[in-house]
């Protein structure tokens, strides 16, 4: 079966950024399960898939615009270092969760002041092009509840 809007796509995957090293990939056994036609994944990852049939394989590099988005500079953020926790040492590459109206949202240190550190609100692949080897483990017509709820049941999807 091939992979269109509506079927629930077994995904076995792995990124990495031009350079080979490996910075995120699914388990051995466990692939991604998604929902095509959802936006559960980067759009340019999803339409490169579209059509794909189960044991097929592909490299697949996506811009960072139909990736994780541009890097915006407006997202980089002075705090002034009263505002961290008591007893923190803050230091380059760390990540601070900030609580917001939106729940958690990730800051990446990205310079460290004497009275305040730098913090990026950017998605860490902000920027990045991204290369993905892909192969289509399977391919299934979603449920009714499934296409409802706009996700995957089962493993590797919601509800345990
Ligand atoms: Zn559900």
């Amino acid at each position: 079966m091939k992979i269109a809007n509506g079927r629930v796509v077994a995904l076995e995957y792995r990124l990495h950024l031009g350079d080979g090293e490996v910075i995120d990939q699914s388990a051995p056994g466990q692939p991604l399960a998604y929902l095509h036609g959802h936006k559960q994944i980067v759009p340019g990852l999803e339409g490169a898939l579209e059509g794909l049939d189960t044991g097929e394989s592909k490299q697949v590099v996506v811009a960072p615009a139909q990736g994780y988005g541009d890097h915006n500079p407006e997202g980089l953020r002075t705090v002034p270092r009263t505002m961290l926790p008591p007893g923190f040492t803050p230091q380059v590459g760390q990540t601070l969760m900030a609580q917001t109206e939106d729940g958690n949202v990730p800051l990446r240190i990205q310079a460290v002041n004497d009275d305040s550190v730098v913090v990026d609100l950017n998605h860490p692949l902000a920027g990045k092009t991204l290369h993905f080897d892909v192969t289509v483990r399977e391919v299934r017509d979603a449920t009714q509840e499934e296409l409802t709820h706009g996700h995957v049941h089962g493993p590797g999807g919601a509800h345990g």
